[in-house]
């Protein structure tokens, strides 16, 4: 095979990446992989993450080094390691030993069966915690019903592209990356491969709650119009809600029925009020996001580069 390379974003996982890094050498090792590189890319990380890389990539044949001045989150890490990736073949996967290295051959013989993208699919891990689990559930079922683009639920950002699938996805130049909806959109051949998740090696999850929403939201907001779409739908019907009580009133107050008021007005202040709010917050996600491409800033910024 020609020469392939691993990507690993890493924030804060000291422990973690000598265990990988072993893990990997041993899979190319079986495999007769020669020619290898694995890319770490540090994002930002505040333990002694960077010190075990630059260590690693001074002593260790093929092992290389990224490191973005501060945290700019797995999906920006992800790019940025592609960017630097030199392989004809790359795999992208996380530092914790969540995604087994040992499922690299199945990922290389889809490749060589004439697959550019070779996604991964989750089984969950015994030990995963109940609210992870329903939360990814529910965020896949929300996805897939506001999405143009089917995300494959489970997916994760353990995955093997071709060359020429890294290069268009190198060509998107949006900010708000959520890779696992992009790979989809850019519509070369791919296929699935299920894996069961191991437990995380070492550590915690990176992913709170706050960036799990934001993760959410990115993903959402850039791949569907549908919300925008909801939120003219809602007012159209508030609208003819509205005429049709309109007429009621009109037809009340020549009956000479009088009408308290209260009620009615409450309810109407509350419920429009809640809708236009709803969609000022949702419309301003877009817009948001609109600000950020419109600045044109780089995606990342490199600190150091090591090994290689
Ligand atoms: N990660 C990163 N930047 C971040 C958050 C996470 O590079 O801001 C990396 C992390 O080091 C790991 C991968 O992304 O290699 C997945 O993170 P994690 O295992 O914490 O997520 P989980 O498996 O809990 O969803
Ligand atoms: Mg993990």
């Amino acid at each position: 095979m020609n020469k392939l390379s691993v990507i690993v974003p890493v924030f804060n996982e000291a422990e973690n990446i000598r265990p990988l890094c072993d893990k990997l050498m041993e899979v190319f090792r079986q495999q007769g992989i020669s020619d290898h590189e694995i890319l770490f890319v540090d994002d930002g990380s505040t333990d002694v993450s960077l010190e075990v890389i630059r260590e690693l990539s001074a002593t260790a044949k093929g092992v290389r080094g990224l490191s973005l001045t501060r945290n700019f989150g797995q999906q920006m890490a992800l790019y940025a390691g592609m960017e630097h990736a030199k392989g004809d073949v790359v795999i992208t996967m996380d530092a914790d030993l969540q995604h087994p290295p040992g499922l690299i051959p199945e990922l290389i013989s889809a490749y060589r069966a004439g697959y550019d993208l070779v996604n991964t699919r989750r089984r969950d891990a015994p030990g995963t915690g109940f609210f992870k689990k329903a939360s990814s559930r529910a965020f896949y079922r929300l996805m897939n019903f506001l999405s143009e683009v089917p995300i494959e639920a489970a997916s994760s950002d353990f995955r093997l592209m071709s060359r020429r699938a890294v290069d268009a996805f190198l060509k998107m130049p949006e900010r708000n990356r959520f890779t696992r909806g992009m790979v989809g959109w850019m519509g070369f051949p791919q296929t699935f491969v299920d894996y069961r998740a191991g437990i995380r090696q070492a550590g915690k999850s990176k992913y709170t709650l706050k960036k799990m929403m934001g993760f959410a939201l990115d993903g959402i907001t850039s791949f569907s119009a549908r919300p925008l779409r909801l939120i003219s739908l809602s007012g159209v019907v508030v609208f003819l809600l509205g005429m049709v009580y309109a007429v009621y009133a009109v037809v009340q107050h020549f009956l000479g029925h009088t009408v308290s008021g209260w009620t009615s007005l409450m309810v109407s202040v509350w419920i429009l009020g809640g809708i236009q709010l709803l969609a000022i917050g949702l419309i301003s996600e877009y817009i948001l996001r609109i600000f950020a491409e419109s600045k044109q800033r780089p995606h990342y910024l490199i600190r150091e580069q090591t090994g290689g």
